[in-house]
């Protein structure tokens, strides 16, 4: 007989926003340990050449061998690549240094915007969630990530241009929906970087609440060093100072993220 497909499982979650410095690595980090301390087994991809997600959780860039550039050109499978982090049920798939090549290289290939949607494929039923941070950028790297994705996570920084580029990006996951993933959705928008010192920041806030209504998590992440310091120790905030208000502020938003997705079961059975 031959064997039954394994059932997928796996949500994945697109962490995206063609800005750079707004929070999307920092967020694919602590929102994966986070998920993973509630018992989620999750796998982080990280598909950003700078490769910063991989630093942070502490694989520096002489330790990473085969990685996410191998994934997207059919060279290695998730199960081959896949690392350990010091987080028990986190894993990652690392950015190897060729990847900064990609985004030329891809554009070459057959099914370019689905080299990651197809590489995942085989991953879905071993993970919970698995999440990719994507480069600062709308390029191929980002394109695969949308068509892989269930939803998008968009983080945004509270500052005074927080929402220009967004139309950019609406109008991209729009034309993904459009062309190669119609289930695609945005699972939220997350104001990363709040200063309460800072008047400005409410402002973002409200404006940011005013365009986007509910999609916007009621959790805010607000501005903490020890958020910043952490990534230099090549750990989670949430492992480095789980009493900080930054690893407080991510156990927050997965609980809203959890939340979410419970709530899109029970409406899509
Ligand atoms: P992106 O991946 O969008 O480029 P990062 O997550 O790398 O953004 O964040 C950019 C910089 O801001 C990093 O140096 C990071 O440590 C810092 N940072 C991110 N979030 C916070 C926060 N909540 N408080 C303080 N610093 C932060
Ligand atoms: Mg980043």
């Amino acid at each position: 007989d031959a064997p039954t497909p394994a059932p997928k499982r796996a949500r994945i979650l697109a962490l995206a926003n063609q800005k750079g410095g707004v929070g999307k690595t920092t967020t694919t980090i602590n929102l994966g340990t986070a998920l993973a301390a509630t018992g989620k087994r999750v796998l982080i991809v990280d598909n950003d050449p700078q490769g910063n997600a991989s630093t942070g959780l502490g694989i520096g860039r002489t330790e990473r061998g085969t990685g996410t550039y191998e994934l997207l050109f059919g060279e290695t499978t998730v199960e081959a690549s896949v690392r350990g982090t010091s987080i028990p049920k986190l894993f990652v798939v690392t950015a190897s240094a060729d990847l900064s090549g990609a985004e030329l290289e891809l554009v070459e290939l057959e099914r370019r915007e689905f080299r990651l949607r197809d590489a995942l494929t085989s991953a879905t039923a071993d993970y919970d969630y698995i999440l990719i941070d994507c480069p600062p950028a709308l390029g191929l790297l980002t394109l695969n990530a949308l068509a892989a994705a269930d939803s998008v996570l968009v983080p945004l920084q509270c500052e005074f241009y927080a929402l220009e580029g967004l139309s950019q990006l609406i109008r991209t996951i729009e034309r993904v929906k459009r062309t190669f993933n119609p289930a695609l959705e945005i699972q939220g928008v997350v104001l990363t970087m709040f200063d309460r010192r800072n008047n400005l920041s409410d402002m973002v806030a409200a404006d940011v609440r005013g365009f986007f209504g509910e999609k916007v998590y009621e959790t805010v992440i607000p501005r903490n060093v020890r958020v910043s310091e952490a990534p230099s120790h090549g750990k989670p905030v949430l492992l480095y100072d789980l009493k900080s208000a930054g690893a407080k502020a991510y156990i927050h938003l997965a609980g809203e993220v959890l939340k979410r997705e419970r709530n899109r079961q029970s409406v899509h059975g």
